[in-house]
């Protein structure tokens, strides 16, 4: 059989793309899949601030600079959502396409995907004031209240980005405490615009006129229900690694977290995972670059022997 690759690169982030820059200057044969526009969660970020060399970038600037030098080496840029692989010592990679694309390697750096709250309302009205990007949609907001679910470091970071447009950004924590670094904390701070609910939990969002009008809230230790009015939903409570296509190849925890060695090898010979989809702990550009490195390097080394 030709084959045509030696490494297909499933995911076009900051992993992947890293891995395309690495594998392609190494003088290998590389396509790299993606689904959606090149750039994964950096696309849909306001500020970096925290990649080496640049002390503050908006995240579609940082991921068009990496599209570009990703391909400079050869790399291919592929459209394509793999629904499947097939290992063998020849792998075979499936999109929901129809097409199949053969290699001797895989790297697997397809990301996460939003969680969401699964409450009433958040599906109907997805699109009609409720969003998982705030840099996307921020901007429709201006002079509006609209609400963030959730304390980590998206949260915080997209409620800042938000606060630029809105009249008043609520953020909503389930316990007292947010899980984003405290310098991003410092930042809500001193944020006049910024207004915490802490200690409450969303149980519905409201339509009027067929988009958000409110949200509905629990406290988590009364039971007590407010409702507040707002324009727009921002769920930001963390992510789910997009792993399901694969399950069958018995590489994932029980959270679908693609299980890795030092090497970023999984136990499938010759398929290597890397970034947010795999199990670490912690997810960053910079680290997500790191493991696309490794992973591309390893690859090589299993080519050429
Ligand atoms: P995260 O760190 O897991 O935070 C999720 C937040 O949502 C937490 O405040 C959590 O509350 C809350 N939450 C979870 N389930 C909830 C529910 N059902 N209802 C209400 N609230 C809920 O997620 P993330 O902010 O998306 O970050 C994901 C990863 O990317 C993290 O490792 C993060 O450090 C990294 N990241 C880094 C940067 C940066 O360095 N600048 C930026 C973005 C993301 P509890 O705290 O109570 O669990």
């Amino acid at each position: 059989m030709d084959v045509q690759y030696d490494v297909i690169i499933i995911g076009g982030g900051p992993a992947g793309m890293t891995a395309a820059i690495y594998a392609s200057r190494a003088g290998l044969k590389v396509a790299m899949l993606e689904r959606e526009a090149p750039g994964g969660k950096l696309i849909k970020t306001f500020e970096i601030q925290n990649y080496p060399s640049i002390k503050e970038m908006n995240g579609a600037d940082l991921a068009y600079q990496m599209f570009e030098h990703s391909t400079h080496f050869g790399a291919e840029y592929l459209y394509g959502d793999v629904n499947k692989i097939e290992d063998g010592e020849i792998k075979k990679v499936i999109s929901s396409d129809g097409n199949t694309y053969t290699a001797h390697t895989i790297i697997i750096a397809t990301g996460t995907k939003e969680r969401l709250l699964n409450i009433p309302n958040e599906k109907e009205l997805t699109g009609k004031g409720v969003s998982y990007c705030a840099v996307c949609d921020g901007a429709f907001f201006k002079n509006q209240v609209v609400t963030v679910i959730g304390g980590g470091n998206s949260a915080l970071e997209e409620s800042l980005y938000l606060s630029q447009f809105a009249s008043q950004v609520n953020i909503v924590i389930r316990r007292d405490v947010f899980r984003a670094e405290p310098i991003i904390q410092a930042k809500i701070e001193n944020e006049p615009k910024i207004h915490v609910i802490k200690k409450h939990l969303p149980v519905e969002i409201l339509a009027e006129d067929g988009k958000v009008g409110a949200i509905v809230l629990e406290d988590v230790e009364t039971k007590e229900i407010t409702t507040i009015e707002t324009k727009a939903v921002f769920p930001y409570i963390g992510a789910d690694p997009n792993t399901d296509f694969a399950k069958d190849l018995g590489i994932t925890d029980e959270q679908g977290y693609i299980l890795v060695d030092d090497h970023m090898e999984t136990k499938a010979k010759g398929i290597y995972a890397a970034g947010d989809c795999i199990d670490k702990v912690l997810r960053q550009v910079v680290t997500a670059c790191g493991d696309g490195a490794v992973a591309a390097q390893s690859a090589f080394h299993y080519i050429k022997g």
